[in-house]
């Protein structure tokens, strides 16, 4: 079974084999922690992300990580909040799940992921924390990962991260 880790932080300083950005369609940046990792992987990321023609929502897509000290980068696409009835829960357990499968394609042992859609797309954090949660503990060790972080860039989102892993 993989190890679920709560970290808290800048997910652009992880030296781990890959972290997850929380992208938009485009994939060609935007706020938040896509505009973070942008900065920090330098201007190859962007070039590299136009050649993937951007992303569905709820998949994700692999690219090196360049300046970074993590050597990949995926970009999932979570979904917008929009009430929860109009398929955002099944789409946010998605990217993880897609997430998890690149790990595997690309044989990544520690991974660290951000509160995808939590942030400016307004899901909210204990419901996504617990989609996160449960996909990563189901799937993580079955695609080859030891170590899965969740990192959290806010206190609030620490300490529901913080929370849920200890109640199970
Ligand atoms: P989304 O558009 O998917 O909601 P955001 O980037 O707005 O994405 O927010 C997703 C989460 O990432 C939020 O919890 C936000 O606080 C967090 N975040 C923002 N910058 C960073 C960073 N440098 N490292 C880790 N998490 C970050």
């Amino acid at each position: 079974m993989a190890k679920l880790e709560v970290v808290r932080g800048d997910i652009t300083k992880r030296a781990v084999d890959a972290i997850v950005n929380a992208a938009n369609t485009s994939l060609l940046g935007g706020g938040g922690v896509d505009g973070a990792i942008h900065r920090a992987a330098g201007p190859e990321l962007v070039a590299a992300c136009r050649e993937l023609h951007g992303c569905k929502t709820a998949d994700a897509k692999a690219t090196p990580g360049f300046r970074l000290p993590a050597k990949w980068v995926f970009h999932a696409v979570g979904p917008v909040w929009n009430g929860g009835a109009k398929g955002e829960p099944e789409q946010l357990a998605n990217c993880y799940r897609q997430c998890l499968q690149l790990a595997r394609e690309h044989e990544v042992k520690s991974i660290a992921f951000p509160a995808i859609s939590t942030g400016i797309y307004g899901y909210p954090k204990g419901p996504a924390a617990k989609i996160a949660i449960a996909v990563c503990r189901e799937m993580a060790g079955g695609c080859g990962v030891d170590t899965v972080e969740f990192c959290c860039f806010d206190e609030a989102t620490a300490v529901t991260y913080e929370r849920l892993l200890g109640e199970a």
